[in-house]
């Protein structure tokens, strides 16, 4: 493998739980393409990477000089040129994740050079109320929606519904209470799935995030339950919730959106 194939720099490594990162990386000598906030970006590190000790071992070694490349979603916001973050969990049986978790600041590894994804706010009505959705690093694309589009939509309202197991698992936690805090049209609704580990108790939202929209948990915030003519959903992460919430919109009357059949619903799988 070439040298320059790892062509940008671990800038920032904050680890936000056991298993679970937050990576801001900058391209080195090149300049960042433009995006639409909730597209992703490819990350990828040769199979002679070294792996975190904290993953499985490999039943067979990967070829040492191929490239192992994954999508990631951007969760930093489009405006910014100098970098970009991403938000990562650990497959500890996984090809990739237990190499980056093995990088520090300052390592090199390889980004795509261009960002691609159709999971993104362009086709929704100005007007629209929007929900996001998201289990564990599902969140990661909101983020670049909400840092690069919110303060500039004041008047439509956002809800996030974050699922996680534990409330340390929550990232970007203390960001997303504080607009939730400042901003009265911005709802964020975190909700853990196993509060019984919680040594501090936890007096939030225990379930899944499925649970939210069941109980209609918007309509006593809002006043109003979100309808497919004024609301547009964002569901990201796990397939089996992505699959659950779509099921429970469907039934609501709403639509999956697709390109040439516009809907409501917009989902993005993570694997
Ligand atoms: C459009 C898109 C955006 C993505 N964005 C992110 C992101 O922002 N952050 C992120 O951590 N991952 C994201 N992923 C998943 C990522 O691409 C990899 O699949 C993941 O990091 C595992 O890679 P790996 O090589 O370590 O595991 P692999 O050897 O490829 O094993 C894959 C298996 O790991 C499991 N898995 C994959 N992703 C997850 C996950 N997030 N949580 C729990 N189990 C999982 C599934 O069982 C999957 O079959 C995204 C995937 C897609 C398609």
């Amino acid at each position: 493998m070439e040298e320059n194939q790892l062509n940008a720099v671990i800038l920032r490594r904050v680890e936000v739980a056991p298993g679970l990162i937050i990576l801001t990386v900058r391209p080195n000598g090149w300049v960042l393409p433009d995006f639409d906030p909730g597209q992703y970006a490819v990350l990828a590190l040769p199979g002679s990477a070294r792996r975190t000790e904290l993953s499985d071992p490999e039943p067979e070694a990967p070829a040492p000089d191929k490239l192992i490349k994954r999508a990631y979603s951007i969760a930093s916001s489009s405006k910014e040129k100098e970098y970009v973050e991403l938000y990562i969990t650990l497959i500890r049986s996984g090809s990739l994740t237990p190499r980056i978790f093995a990088l520090k600041e300052g390592d090199g590894i390889f980004l795509g050079e261009k960002f691609k994804g159709m999971f993104t706010l362009e086709q929704v009505p100005e007007q629209s109320n929007i929900v996001m959705v998201a289990t564990g690093t599902g969140i990661a694309p909101y983020m670049s929606m909400i840092r690069t589009e919110y303060k500039e939509r004041p008047n439509r309202r956002f809800a996030v519904f974050h699922g996680a197991r534990h409330s340390w698992d929550l990232g970007y936690r203390a960001e997303l209470s504080t607009l939730a805090y400042y901003f009265k049209n911005f709802a964020y609704l975190p909700i853990i799935s196993r509060h019984e580990d919680e040594k501090e108790g936890w007096t939030g939202h225990a379930g899944y995030v499925q649970d939210l929209w069941r109980k209609k948990t918007l309509e006593s915030i809002w006043g109003v339950q979100p309808k497919p003519d004024d609301t547009h959903v964002f569901i990201c992460g796990a397939p089996a919730m992505a699959e659950e919430m779509s099921q429970l919109l469907l039934a609501e009357g709403f639509r999956e959106h697709k390109k040439k059949e516009p809907g409501q619903v917009h989902l993005e799988r993570f694997w």
